[in-house]
């Protein structure tokens, strides 16, 4: 059985008080154990965020590491300071980074052995864009993305792994995948890992991303390869990310 998982990156927003807020509604309101939330704030909030958190089921998470440990490395953040602020989670390869920052599948294979390095769980972020989609091409670039990763992990670093479908037509852009559409894809990712072990395949955490929303939520995490969500804009909306996790749990 997997443990469904709702991930709320926040990006580039959110303030002390939205931390705050979030502290008193998870706090204050009762959340089904049954389901486990990652919140992942900016770096400057992470430390506010854990104090906040304290009382809350809310586990948190940062949008990127650098894969170093110290050095001369301005602006960048090591994944040993991530965990020495109680992160658990760290976001490797998400679709801004890629695009944005430049970020190859190499780069991002750098991240996720970083993290798996010092204990964090790294969610990878993998999808397609639209114009990828329409050349019938999400398959060969998930299934890229993906590759790249697990087929350079032993077992043991594979299992720990948590992988985020995030069609890049859907990110921040109010389009939701069809469940359906996300489905498939999922589906497919789950069978590429199982050619490694069918165990591990069954254990995956495969997650959603893009424009999931209170009205969307249920529907896609009905679906059987859909483990959890990684929730942008919808998470700096406090009742509405609770919602969302509510209906995972
Ligand atoms: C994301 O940031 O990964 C994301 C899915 O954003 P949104 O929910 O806003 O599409």
């Amino acid at each position: 059985m997997r443990t469904p998982l709702i991930a709320g990156n926040w990006k580039m927003n959110g303030s002390m008080s939205l931390i705050e807020d979030f502290g008193r509604k998870f706090s204050d309101a009762t959340l089904s154990e049954a389901v486990k939330v990652v919140v992942i704030p900016p770096f400057p909030y992470l430390e506010a965020a854990r104090q906040a958190f304290r009382d809350t089921p809310l586990a948190l998470g940062a949008q990127t590491l650098n894969p170093a440990d110290s050095g001369a490395h301005t602006g960048e953040v090591s994944g040993r300071m991530l965990t020495e602020l109680n992160a658990t989670y760290v976001l490797v390869g998400h679709s801004e980074r890629r695009e944005l920052y430049g970020e190859s599948d190499e780069q991002v294979f750098d991240r996720l052995l970083a993290a798996l390095s010092v204990g964090l769980v790294p969610i990878l972020c993998v999808g397609e864009s639209l114009e990828e989609r329409d050349a019938g091409r999400t398959m060969d670039v998930v299934l890229r993305q993906v590759g790249y990763a697990m087929a350079r992990l032993d077992p043991e670093q594979r299992q720990k792994v948590v992988i985020a479908y995030e069609p890049v037509w859907a990110i921040g852009t109010g389009r939701t995948a069809t469940p359906e559409q996300a489905q498939e894809v999922m589906a497919g990712i789950r069978a590429y890992q199982a050619e490694f072990n069918t165990t591990l395949a069954e254990q995956l955490t495969l997650l959603y991303g893009g424009s999931m929303n209170v009205k969307n939520a249920a529907e896609l995490l009905a679906q059987p390869d859909i483990d959890g969500g990684l929730v942008g804009g919808a998470s700096l909306k406090t009742d509405d990310f609770f919602a969302i996790c509510q209906s995972a749990g």
